[in-house]
């Protein structure tokens, strides 16, 4: 006998009928004899309507509050789901996730996992029930309920399904696996039949949605193996895993996008020691995480220093900006909602150059203008106009040859 995690994403839940396929396939593993512990995400687009319902009532609504409206979309799912099972002869029971203790830190809107007390569910689970637990979310040391940050949910089912031991983790979603790039972008993206940790890592935190990026991180720390795969049929899926010894690891496993970013440019900052820690100093402690920066070479004595931040942290930006901008006496501050970071992954890198040669080449070709540049071992990340994004990841994963079987040569 197994104790399988099962997690089910918002479409896999999206309507009655969906629900009620989601409850026949657990119940055939518990008939199997297995345990089960099912996560799962709020229907199809709750959260979104959810967010949307508050900011009509106020632009900025505390994140405290925010997290209590948006944890009750997989309470909804959660129950029914309970019920469904219920209805077919199988014994269920939903639990939210505070009610589960799974414990975070306070940032609310994006909140870590500390700790789970799997006592509650393990206690379920011997008395031969199902346990459904709303993913998304837990609750800080004060007993605030918080939520995990969009696509939380992935990371709810690792982080169970590392705390209870689970000998198998699933996330069910609404493609048949981790692909070469989101295959509603590219056509000929190709399913992955594995990857590792790294890797998925990279894309998750690059843009590919299909898994959070939180999510791995736990897998990788607790050696936690995903198997990713269709909730409308029962074809295998993807792996993820610690990395294999591959001979022949392609250089270029996957290509992303991700259009949720802004890029903020500060212009005329003095140029001296110091400046730049002034500037992120106020917005570390406002606990906005940036992601690409870039210092330009000024004129005289002065600089232009740009980088990248979530759009969702824009608005509280643009306050902490307007004091920054005094403090450090810059002449401007323009902000650009309208770009696309564009990213290439694999752990072939390591071993072969001339790929970024390659990449900036492809989308030179296309006339696509690079604005920043990042790169690690194991990926290139460009920023580009965010119209172009699309047309750049496609046109790299021709170039890398990723829609076929045979593995990209580095040739130059
Ligand atoms: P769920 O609601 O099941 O959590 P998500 O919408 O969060 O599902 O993630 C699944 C989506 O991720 C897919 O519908 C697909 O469009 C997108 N996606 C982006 N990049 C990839 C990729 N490399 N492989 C698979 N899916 C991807
Ligand atoms: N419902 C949440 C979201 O839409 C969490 C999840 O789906 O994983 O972001
Ligand atoms: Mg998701």
């Amino acid at each position: 006998m197994a104790l399988i995690v099962k997690k089910f994403g918002g479409t896999s839940v999206g309507d009655v009928e969906r629900i009620k396929n989601v409850a026949e396939r657990i119940v055939r593993t518990k008939k199997d004899g297995n345990d089960v512990v099912v996560v799962v995400s709020a229907m199809g687009k709750t959260t979104d309507q959810l967010i949307g319902l508050a900011k009509q009532i106020n632009q900025r609504p505390k994140e405290r509050e925010m997290d209590m409206l948006m944890s009750t979309g997989e309470q909804i799912s959660a129950a029914l789901l309970a019920m469904a099972i219920d209805s077919l002869g199988v014994e269920a029971i939903s639990f939210n996730g505070p009610q589960v203790g799974i414990l975070t830190d306070s940032s609310h809107t994006k909140a870590k996992i500390l700790d789970i007390e799997g006592d509650r569910i393990l206690e379920q689970v011997r008395k031969g029930r199902v346990v459904i637990v709303t993913g998304f979310q837990g609750r800080d040391e004060k007993d605030n309920i918080t939520t995990l940050g969009r696509g939380g949910s992935d990371t709810s089912a690792v982080a169970i399904a590392a705390a209870l031991k689970a000998d198998q983790c699933e996330i069910y979603t609404d493609v048949d696996g981790v692909f070469t790039a989101d295959p509603r972008v590219v056509k000929g993206a190709r399913k992955l039949d594995k990857i590792s940790f790294d890797e998925m890592l990279e894309l998750a935190s690059l843009g590919a949605k299909v898994m959070q990026s939180r999510s791995i991180e736990f897998a990788k720390k607790f050696g936690v193996t995903i198997h990713v795969r269709s909730s409308f049929h029962d074809g295998v899926g993807t792996i993820i895993a610690e990395e294999a010894n591959e001979m022949e690891a392609p250089v270029v496993r996957g290509v992303t996008s991700n259009i949720d970013e802004a890029k903020v440019t500060i212009l005329g900052v003095p140029d001296r020691p110091g400046i730049a820690a002034e500037v992120f100093k106020k917005i570390s402690e406002a606990n906005i995480n940036i992601d690409m920066i870039i210092q330009n070479v000024g004129e005289k004595d002065t600089t232009d220093i740009s980088f990248t931040v979530d759009k969702s942290d824009l608005d509280r930006l643009k306050d902490i900006m307007d004091s920054v901008k005094e403090s450090v006496s810059a002449k401007r501050v323009t902000y650009d909602n309208e770009i696309g970071k564009v990213s290439i992954v694999g752990v072939g890198m390591k071993s072969h150059s001339g790929i970024a040669y390659k990449m900036f080449r492809v989308l030179a070709d296309k006339k696509i203008n690079i604005q920043m540049i990042s790169t690690s071992e194991i990926k290139i990340s460009v920023v580009v106009e965010e119209n172009k994004a699309d047309e750049a990841v496609n046109a790299l994963h021709t170039a890398f040859e990723l829609d076929k079987d045979v593995i990209y040569e580095a040739k130059l």
